[in-house]
């Protein structure tokens, strides 16, 4: 059990997660004997990683052993990496209220009830500008530019010193939804601050774009690039994206209407997110241009919206790409939206069915202006440190490479940063109380929180959690990466010679062959390096029959596995095939 408990005079800051990695965000505040999180985000299996692993979750240890010390839950924004780890972290053990902007909050609701929970979410809503009290911290959420309508930076004020968490945020001069960002949008913390008499203590700042020495882009900037897309001569035009760009789907309605094109909203998930738009008043009467996927019109006078920007098995654009869709040459998909890493896989193999289909592929590399990112690049970071000059610059939000480049971009700006890691703790003291800067001091501490990844295994009826070392997430590796083979072996059970041998093979072909020409020589000689190694007293399969026997007693099956024979015939295997797949034995004697 991890216990720690924040002192009056100092400001403790611990990442759980999204520091290391891209992804999984979850940071703790603490202050005055309380803690307060901010976001709590799923992470995305790497395509390396395998076994039906659906998510990954921070490690709630930390949160469930001092519930009784959270004060809330705020949730920066309506991205699955902010809010996506609610779901299953919520419940018995936690049940602090959560605080979220309308269009969060409206999500956040919706997922809930969609996974079936039958306890009441206490979220409570918060709006951009408007201060809330969690004691002892007040907080003011900033309205901040990004890819999802209402984000925000949130100002955490202490009685140490006020703290800018910054959320993901961007530059953007015509956002489409909310106001214009310059790079003075963080500077009501500097006035927070001020009128306090109090320092900024430090800014914990998002580093996924910094590597971009471009300006990020507006988002309005894109509705052009539509344009001259949906005036050209194709017959059916379909555009990916992510579905919570809303602005975007804004964007392209407003081209399509401008080339006479209807829009049909495709797949659950953009259907979801533009639902919630609309109730919030995101979308306006562009509604009136959306078609139901079914009405009778031409091809031509039409834009279909798709899920699948990523490659996502099951999505509607890897549905379209499939031979049996009705897209064909003279059509074209429009991938309006960057390609995370890890997934240039399953993209790929999207865009390669789709060019099969003779279908034209237009994405980000053949026409830049189609996606604007979502995060400020290097240069958009810069100027605003150099604008708020906080004490303290500490990278969030990235892996190591980006911390540290955020970190570089910091030290230019002339602060002073911090880069640590999910489950280190920062503690802030304020030795002269009356700069904003100067006096306040930043520390690692000794102490660490658990922030191991958890592996969420999700089906119909339940989902799971895995810890980092169960065993079956190894094993699940190994099958996808090197096959698995079974091995069914009858023995002579006086003289242990082999009556029978039968190999399936799951995964890898080549084996299959190998197994099916070579099985039961490889398998003999296992058998007599395990008589020569084993056994001068002649007894190589004493113990096998022993315990079948007891087995046979036991559960009246004639059958049993052995360890030392599966360590031994992998052995071989690899030996004589160079193959190492995951091996199961089952040796009956007769
Ligand atoms: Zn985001």
């Amino acid at each position: 059990m991890t216990k720690l408990v924040a002192q009056k005079n100092e400001v403790l800051f611990a990442p759980i997660g999204g520091c290391n990695e891209i992804g999984r965000n979850l940071s703790l505040y603490g202050h005055d004997g309380a803690w307060i999180i901010v976001d709590c985000g799923i992470g995305f299996p790497p395509a390396s990683m395998h076994g039906g692993i659906d998510a990954i979750l921070p490690n709630p240890e930390f949160l469930y052993d001092n519930a009784e010390r959270i004060k809330g839950l705020i949730i920066t924004h309506a991205h699955e990496d902010h809010l996506g780890a609610i779901a299953y972290l919520w419940g018995e053990r936690l049940r602090c209220p959560i605080f979220a902007t309308n269009f969060a909050a409206r999500l956040l609701q919706k997922k809930w009830q969609r996974f079936g929970n039958a306890m009441p979410l206490n979220i409570r809503n918060i709006a951009a500008g408007q201060r809330f009290v969690l004691e002892p911290f007040s907080i003011t959420p900033l309205a901040v530019a990004h890819s999802v309508p209402e984000a925000t930076a949130l100002c955490i004020e202490t009685a140490c010193g006020v703290l800018l968490h910054s959320g993901d945020w961007k530059l953007d001069q015509n956002p489409v939804i909310g106001e214009p960002a310059s790079e003075k949008l963080f500077n009501l913390a500097t006035d927070i601050a001020r009128k306090r008499r109090q320092p900024l203590l430090a800014m914990m700042s998002d580093s996924t774009n910094v590597f971009s020495d471009s300006s990020s882009g507006d988002e309005a900037s894109t509705q052009p690039a539509f344009e001259e897309l949906f005036r050209k001569d194709y017959k059916r035009i379909v555009v990916t994206l992510f579905a919570s760009n809303i602005a975007r789907i804004v964007s392209i309605a407003r081209a399509a209407r401008k080339c006479g094109r209807r829009l049909v909203i495709g797949g659950n998930a953009l259907q979801r997110m533009s639902e919630i738009a609309q109730a919030c008043g995101y979308l306006g009467d562009l509604t009136n241009d959306f078609l139901d996927s079914r009405a009778r019109i031409a091809a031509e006078k039409l834009v279909l919206l798709a899920t699948g920007s990523q490659g996502e098995e099951g999505s509607l654009m890897s549905r379209l790409a499939q031979a049996n869709s009705p897209l064909t040459k003279g059509d074209v998909a429009v991938f309006s939206s960057r390609t995370i890493p890890g997934n240039e896989l399953p993209v790929g193999k999207v865009k390669n069915a789709l060019v099969r289909k003779g279908v034209e592929i237009i994405d980000h590399n053949r026409m830049p202006s189609l996606h604007v990112s979502g995060h400020a690049s290097g240069n958009e970071v810069e100027r605003v440190y150099r604008q708020l000059h906080p004490a303290w610059l500490v990278p969030i939000h990235g892996e190591p490479r980006h911390l540290q480049e955020n970190a570089r971009i910091a030290q230019i700006a002339g602060l002073k940063t911090k880069i640590i890691t999910n489950g280190h703790i920062l503690r802030f003291t304020n030795k002269t109380a009356k700069s904003l800067t100067s006096g306040v001091v930043c520390e690692t501490l000794d102490q660490s929180l658990p922030s191991e990844e958890q592996y969420l295994e999700r089906s119909k009826e339940k989902s799971d959690l895995l810890a980092q070392s169960d065993t079956s997430l190894r094993e699940r590796s190994k099958l996808a990466q090197a096959g698995a083979c079974s091995c069914f072996v009858t023995l002579d059970h006086k003289n242990s010679k082999i009556i029978d041998t039968r190999f399936i093979v799951f995964g890898d072909n080549k084996l299959e062959l190998i197994l099916a020409q070579r099985g039961k020589a490889i398998l003999l000689e296992t058998l007599n390096a395990l008589e020569k190694r084993r056994d001068k007293k002649g007894l190589v399969w004493q113990n096998c029959r022993q315990e079948s026997q007891e087995l046979t007693r036991k559960i009246t099956q004639n059958s049993i596995t052995d360890e030392n024979l599966e360590k031994a015939f992998k052995k071989e295997l690899f030996r004589s095939s160079g193959r190492s797949p995951l091996v199961k034995m089952l040796i009956k004697f007769c």
